[in-house]
């Protein structure tokens, strides 16, 4: 595989992002400096600099993959914050890059880190933008806005008024944030919280949105109450979080056909976090569906139904989601949405993208695009297994083959890492 990033690739099959099927490739595909070229000239330049088009028949390609709602600082094997809190810097640091190469090597180009404590993952997202580390593209959230006690409180969020909303939206962008998340509900996580309560009204959130535009930011809302998710999207966030449409019976058991209406006519994904561990709860010992699978499976295919938009996400760092683990989240998703394949992938590349705002930059394979793309065996239109086990990831122009893979998924130490060289 090529030690630059300008090269082509040829007689693969192709699915850029958004069709319903696989088209064979009819003249190379040129990459040039990291990116699908964009003009005949960039493609001239390509073509020199390569030694040879890539062989890629039999092979399938796609774009790499996007999981729009992460936790890098969390670690999935603690059940507690007490725990996570008391990990040491240094230690979280090293888990953080290490859990950012788990992630590239399981295909996944691009992420949104939805909040933590410590905006250690801004100076992990510059350092792999750098290619001085391996990992995905990462968008950061800094520190969750969040009301007094209120959800993931002890990550230094809370504001108690409107002034503080404005101060701490600003600090976050100061600090380098990407996107402003908000808790518009209480949450799991939290002891003291209650996922149906909402934390802000609607004016509460409003004021976040305005202070994130007035830094040219957008906001993400944390909701699982129907009434914090009316907020939010009232209030004008671009992505709802989780949309347990949560009630006094639990997630998914207040569903409100008028307001998901309303958030199908608006400029809003929901980004559902369907996860391995949903998977793991869909059926019983005997293979019955669950009660979690009935009402979540309702709650996102009436979501569905109302043409809400959705967008990929797991909220990995949670209590057993592994942060490499969105290929099984998506076999989840479609089980749970009863969505086809080729709708959990538009969810997980283009429509991602699209929605965080990265539509010129990843997603699809398009010119002048970034080349993050997978190199598979099989057709993930036909089966979403064949993303599991992926021949090439190739993240902006740089190939990782399986070894590179398995040593970045064991967590070898990836100091030595060196762009082009994997
Ligand atoms: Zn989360």
């Amino acid at each position: 595989m090529p030690e630059n990033k300008d090269f082509s690739i040829t007689r693969a099959r192709v699915w850029r992002g958004r069709s319903a099927s696989l088209e064979a490739l009819t003249s190379p595909l040129d990459v040039r400096e990291g990116r699908f070229a964009e003009t005949a000239e960039a493609a001239e330049a390509a073509h020199a600099q390569a030694a040879a088009p890539i062989d890629l028949s039999g092979r399938v390609v796609v774009p790499g993959l996007i999981d729009a709602h992460v936790h890098l600082e969390l670690d999935p094997m603690l059940r507690t914050p007490t725990e996570q809190l008391a990990v040491p810097r240094d230690e979280r640091r090293a888990a953080m890059a290490r859990r950012a190469g788990q992630m590239l090597a399981a295909g996944i180009t691009t992420t949104r880190d939805c909040g933590g404590g410590s905006h250690l993952e801004h100076a992990l997202r510059g350092e792999i933008a750098a290619g001085m580390r391996p990992g995905p593209r990462i968008l950061c959230c800094g520190r969750p806005i969040t009301t007094p006690g209120g959800h993931c409180h002890f990550w230094g969020g809370e504001v108690a008024d409107g002034e503080e909303i404005d101060a701490k939206v600003a600090a976050q962008i100061e600090a380098g944030s990407d996107w402003i998340k908000v808790m518009a509900t209480g949450g799991v996580f939290t002891p003291g919280t209650r996922a149906r309560d909402t934390q802000f009204d609607e004016a509460g959130l409003a004021r976040v949105v305005r202070a994130a535009a007035a830094g040219g930011r957008s906001v993400a809302a944390h909701c699982h109450g129907s009434e914090g998710i009316a907020h939010a999207v009232r209030a004008g966030v671009r992505t709802i979080e989780h949309a347990s449409f949560a009630g006094p019976d639990g997630f998914g058991t207040a569903l409100d056909p008028d307001l998901m209406r309303e958030m199908s006519e608006r400029e809003l994904w929901v980004s559902p976090t369907v996860n391995a561990g949903w998977g793991r709860r869909a059926t019983d010992d005997r293979g019955a569906p669950t009660d979690f699978f009935r009402r979540l499976s309702a709650c996102l295919r009436t979501q569905r139904a109302h043409g809400i938009r959705f967008i990929a996400s797991t909220d990995a760092g949670i209590p057993g989601v592994a942060h490499h683990d969105l290929v099984a989240g998506l076999k989840a998703f479609a089980i749970f949405a009863d969505l086809r394949p080729v709708d959990v992938l538009r969810a997980a590349t283009s429509e991602s993208a699209r929605a965080l705002g990265l539509e010129h930059e990843t997603g699809r394979i398009a010119p002048g695009l970034s080349a993050d793309f997978l190199v598979l065996r099989d057709d993930p239109l036909e089966d979403l297994a064949a993303l599991e086990d992926p021949e090439w990831v190739v993240s902006r122009g740089v190939w990782l083959d399986r070894a590179a893979r398995r040593a970045l998924a064991s967590g070898e130490d990836v100091e030595g890492w060196e762009p082009g060289r994997a």
